[in-house]
């Protein structure tokens, strides 16, 4: 027999003020759940440390945000508070960390439509182990390839039905990108606008550095520059990259947005994807082109980490 998975499950209910704990071992949901049967619904993935969850106000506030593109009424906010306390609570007394290293999982929000027929959105909190690739990832880096996303930059403002900048549950296109890179011997994505602008990974928010020494006569300093795509080209808003933004701007980093193009990758002394989860994923390749110098990206991803270390 194999042992239960360690996922821990919490619904909002009404009727259950921090939320109803459900066996993640059984069926839970109806079949006509829209989320199952559309891909109908909204999610977020929240990194828990030592049973604090990380960011956990701009991850609600983008909950928020990505139910009103969908026209989807949730429970507020206090609500989703409660059941993640328990289902964090619960997660930690069911399956208590190995060390203090490992004392890091995974929380998920949904909601989706509900039941087709129904007018109440189902809504729940997922609590599950962090997975190892994630965190070999963080310590490794990655190699990437370059996928056409299919679509312009212009396109979010275009056609406001397509949803870009929701972090909605319809991921089927970016999973198969993943696959896609894997059969091609690649870890992961970056896409690009068919007008050749750098625009998000399938999971992640691409961020690039360039070190420069400056002297303007009182001795030579050291300029340290950030650089993120423009949120306007229909990328999700990477809340790990608002937090790391600020951190670095407090630590005297030089911020910048946009536009970005493949070459700006290429020319750039250090290249990384960072999510929630997987935290800062250093790019090794892009379509097998070396990234940088070893040296200085080992150095400025420790940098980097120690900056998003004191990010609550
Ligand atoms: N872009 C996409 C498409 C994502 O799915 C994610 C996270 O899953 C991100 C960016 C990064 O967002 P965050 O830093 O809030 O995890």
């Amino acid at each position: 027999m194999t042992s239960p998975a360690p996922v821990v499950l919490v619904f909002l209910d009404p009727a259950f003020p921090a939320g109803r704990l459900a066996d993640a071992s059984q069926p839970q949901l109806l079949a006509t759940d829209q989320g199952a049967t559309r891909g109908d619904g909204i999610f977020e993935s929240m990194l828990a440390v030592g049973g604090d969850v990380r960011k956990l106000q701009a991850h609600l506030d983008r909950l928020g945000g990505s139910a009103e593109t969908l026209d989807l009424v949730i429970p507020a906010q206090e609500q989703w508070r409660a059941a993640i306390a328990t289902g964090v609570a619960q997660h930690r007394t069911q399956h208590p960390a190995r060390s203090s290293a490992e004392d890091e999982v995974v929380v998920k929000l949904v909601a989706t439509r509900g039941p087709e027929g129904a007018d109440s959105p189902t809504c729940w909190v997922q609590v599950s182990p962090v997975g190892a690739l994630g965190r070999r990832q963080r310590e490794a880096g990655i190699d990437v390839i370059l996928l056409d996303r299919g679509y312009d930059s212009d396109v979010a403002e275009r056609a406001p039905w397509l949803l870009l900048g929701a972090k909605t549950l319809s991921y089927a296109v970016n999973m198969a990108a993943l696959r896609h890179a894997h059969k091609q011997g690649a870890d992961d994505v970056i896409f690009l606008s068919t007008d050749g602008r750098v625009l998000e990974g399938p999971t992640s928010t691409v961020l690039l550095a360039h070190v420069e020494t400056a002297d303007d006569g009182a001795g030579a300093r050291t300029i340290r520059r950030l650089i993120t795509p423009q949120l306007d080209t229909g990328i999700l808003p990477g809340t790990s990259q608002g937090a790391l933004f600020t951190a670095a701007k407090a630590a005297g980093w030089e911020l910048g947005y946009g536009p970005l193009e493949p070459q700006d990758l290429l020319d750039a002394d250090a290249v990384w994807l960072i999510s929630s989860i997987r935290l800062l994923a250093p790019v090794n390749h892009i379509d097998g082109k070396e990234i940088g110098t070893p040296a200085l990206q080992k150095q400025l991803t420790a940098e980097l980490n120690a900056l998003y270390a004191g990010v609550q």
